[in-house]
């Protein structure tokens, strides 16, 4: 059992690795959902991505990762944030069969109108501020190369992945250029001015990058973090510079639901109660289920009013 993520930085040379390896927190992600294999493992390699990536932002928020699928699957998600709280969840044509061996084009971009969104949500967001979204034309027939495909078009940064998951577990490596001039590493290197990447540190990059395509889909998979970096990389100078835990961390809640009723109005959802004597919604993430009865979703309305009205005698009526 282990959820980890292992930092790694390059004592001779400008880069950075991130690698992860998750268990439970992944099975915890894809209980009670009887994903197919083909979208599990899609699933699987984004939860690792948003890590990876997430710890190389240093972004102090949610790191949200989405894919838009214009075939059988609509919509796939990794949530991760500043304490490395993982949540994830895919949705999909259930009426349409899926083959286990489905690649990524056939499941998210079938006539090349799949979109790949990245978000960013501050933490301490102020009111009115809407988080940062970036969004491209899906490229490539994998997770990690439509994650490429942004990254390049998005920063200077050159950053390679590698993403495997299966029922067990969802591993990932990424690998980042950082910039030559400022941080610890110029510091260190002989030309600390140098905006560009000198040629030997080019042949770093290759070198590494050559070093982390050896890796074999089992292997990333069934070692831990700190293995796979004994294993790849124990000619090239490097240090830990951190091993965190990841967890399942789901943000939904009773009360984001009964603002989500209430966004649907009074009328309807008092319509929907006569029907159904029970709203029940189910959380796409967790799995978790809230139910409404009419009492409850009476409550939900007479709150409003009470919110809304400054007039003392319309309080004392309600309560
Ligand atoms: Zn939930």
């Amino acid at each position: 059992m282990t959820c980890e993520l292992r930092t790694l930085l390059f004592t001779e040379q400008p880069v950075r690795a991130q690698l992860t390896q998750l268990t439970q927190s992944w099975r915890r992600i894809i209980e009670n959902h009887d994903y197919p294999s083909s979208i599990q493992t899609m699933l699987g390699e984004l939860v690792a991505a948003s890590l990876v990536l997430s710890a190389s932002l240093k972004f102090n928020g949610s790191l949200i990762l989405q894919i838009k699928g214009d075939g059988p699957v609509k919509l796939v998600v990794a949530e991760c944030n500043s304490e490395l709280g993982i949540r994830a969840t895919a949705m999909f044509d259930k009426t349409t069969p899926i083959s286990p061996d489905a690649d990524f084009k056939a499941l998210v971009n079938e006539s090349g109108k799949g979109r790949f969104v990245i978000i960013l949500d501050p933490k301490d967001r102020l009111p009115g501020q809407q988080p940062y979204q970036g969004i491209i034309e899906i490229t490539g027939n994998s997770i990690a190369q439509a994650i490429e495909g942004y990254m390049a078009q998005s920063e200077q940064l050159q950053t390679r992945l590698w993403l495997q998951a299966d029922s067990n577990t969802a591993a990932g490596l990424l690998l980042q250029q950082m910039p030559s001039t400022g941080g610890i590493v110029s510091a260190q290197t002989a030309q600390p001015e140098s905006t560009t990447i000198p040629e030997s540190l080019e042949n770093a990059w290759d070198r590494l990058l050559m070093l982390s395509d050896t890796l074999k889909q089992q292997e990333l998979l069934e070692n831990t973090s700190d293995v796979i970096a004994k294993r790849l990389f124990w000619q090239e100078p490097h240090e830990t510079l951190a091993v965190r835990q990841p967890s399942f961390h789901c943000t939904c809640s009773r009360e984001k639901v009964a603002r989500m009723l209430k966004s649907l109005g009074e009328q309807e959802i008092n319509e929907a109660i006569v029907e159904q004597t029970v709203l029940s919604v189910n959380c796409d993430y967790c799995n978790s289920k809230y139910e409404f009865d009419a009492v409850d979703c009476a409550a939900l309305f007479m709150a409003t009013l009470s919110n809304n009205t400054s007039d003392s005698t319309s309080k004392d009526n309600l309560h």
